[in-house]
Parts: structure tokens; C-alpha cells; sequence
């Protein structure tokens, strides 16, 4: 499986998973006019696109995709909730798997601040690997089998955290707000300690804060916990 990571942030999220036959997109942050501009987005590949949740930074441009007839894959609430008037809207449920091509998918619940988010588990039938996604949760629940590639969000450090709401850089309800809906540093570490990591290949780090996050230090603190190669967005 190929992974490209083209926006990973509180601003913009987008992602494109591909195997030899198919070609997927993850979350429709990005404008198709800045992803035409990318030496390795080839809209006439694309077979799908996943949405975690109803956050703009997630879908902001899903109506680009839905114009050109490309299946846009999303939770009931997620529908709702961004009001889309296409055919090319398909539900899913979480634990309920459905294929794109030669994957099999299936969505599990994340744990954010907006009904319906969802992570995703993706298996190539070609290639015979799994990646498992999630963004925009401060805790996964699951623990998952023989994944070979992890992308998982990194948003803060509880220590920086603490330091900025004393600093006065962050105020004391947008740290409440983060705590019960981002993925801290700390968190993380707990997940892939819980983890079977013995096939897994690469491990992404997504959708680090700008003001409570160190990327050198995530990807450090990965690395140890887990031997594996870490890259940081
Ligand atoms: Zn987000
Ligand atoms: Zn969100």
C-alpha cells in the first residue's frame, strides 16, 4: 500500500491510500484546484473518498468530489450534519465492512466532540496488508491485528499543554475542549503499548497542534516505544 499524506493539520486534512488497482481518498480537506497541482493526486484514479466527521478541516471540499460523481463514504450523522444534497453520498456504519475496489473497509467509532466520527480499517486484498486511520480521538478504544501501517493522530503534549494554559497561550476551556476530543502524546504511547506491532511496517503521526506539540520529540518517544519508522505531519 502507498500512502501519501498531502494535508494533516486543524486547518486541512487529506489523504490518499493506493494499491496497485485502487485509489482511495481520505477526508476532503483540501481543494481539488490545489490537489491538481501534486505530481501524485490523478483525479481519474480515485475511486472513493472516506470522511471521519463533520469537521470542516475534514471535508471542506467534498462538493469537488460529489460534482464529478466520486462516492463519498460517511456516517449517517456526518450526512446530516454537512446537509449534502448528492446521489453520491453513501452511508456507512461503523463495524460494518464495504469494498472500494480491491479494499475491504471497515469504520470504527472515534472519540471526538461531534456525533458519527469514525477511524478507518483498510485492507488491500492484493497486497494482503491493513492500515488503520484515525484522527480527531482522544483515546481508540480497539485493539487491532496485524496491522501493517498505523496513521494515527499525535495532536498534543499534556506537559506543553499544562505549560501554555500557565503561560496564558491557551486558555482553560479550549484545553478542556482538547483533552476529551485530540489524541495527547501520552495517549498515544498507551495505544501502541497496547498493540501488536510484529508486522507492522511505518507509523504516521497526524494532525499535530500548532502551539502544544513537539514533532521531533513525538516522532522520538514513537520511535522508542515502538523500534518502527515514524513519520511526523
Ligand atoms: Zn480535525
Ligand atoms: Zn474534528
Amino acid at each position: 500500500m502507498k500512502i501519501k499524506t498531502f494535508a494533516s493539520s486543524s486547518k486541512a486534512n487529506c489523504y490518499q491510500i493506493s494499491d496497485s488497482e485502487t485509489t482511495i481518498i481520505i477526508e476532503a480537506g483540501l481543494s481539488l484546484k490545489k490537489l491538481f497541482k501534486l505530481p501524485d493526486f490523478d483525479i481519474s484514479k480515485i475511486s472513493g473518498v472516506l470522511i471521519s466527521h463533520s469537521h470542516t478541516d475534514h471535508n471542506k471540499f467534498i462538493n469537488d468530489f460529489l460534482k464529478l460523481g466520486i462516492t463519498c463514504y460517511m456516517t449517517f450523522e456526518t450526512a446530516e450534519s454537512l446537509k449534502l444534497d448528492s446521489t453520491f453520498v453513501q452511508i456507512i456504519k461503523s463495524k460494518k465492512s464495504f469494498k472500494i475496489g480491491s479494499f475491504t473497509i471497515k469504520a470504527f467509532e472515534t472519540q471526538h466532540d461531534c456525533a458519527g466520527s469514525v477511524g478507518f480499517w483498510i485492507k488491500s486484498e492484493l497486497e494482503n496488508k491493513r492500515l488503520v486511520f484515525a484522527t480527531d480521538t482522544f483515546y481508540i478504544k480497539y485493539k487491532f491485528q496485524k496491522i501493517n501501517y498505523y496513521m494515527i493522530e499525535c495532536n498534543y503534549d499534556a506537559e506543553i499543554l499544562e505549560k501554555n494554559i500557565e503561560l496564558g497561550i491557551i486558555d482553560g476551556c479550549r484545553a478542556k475542549r482538547l483533552k476529551s476530543s485530540h489524541f495527547s502524546l501520552q495517549n498515544v504511547i498507551e495505544f501502541f503499548k497496547a498493540q501488536d506491532l510484529s508486522v507492522c511496517e511505518k507509523i504516521q503521526l497526524l494532525h499535530l497542534s500548532n502551539e502544544n506539540a513537539d514533532a521531533e520529540n513525538f516522532k522520538n518517544r514513537i520511535i522508542e516505544i515502538t523500534g518502527l519508522p515514524v513519520e511526523v505531519y
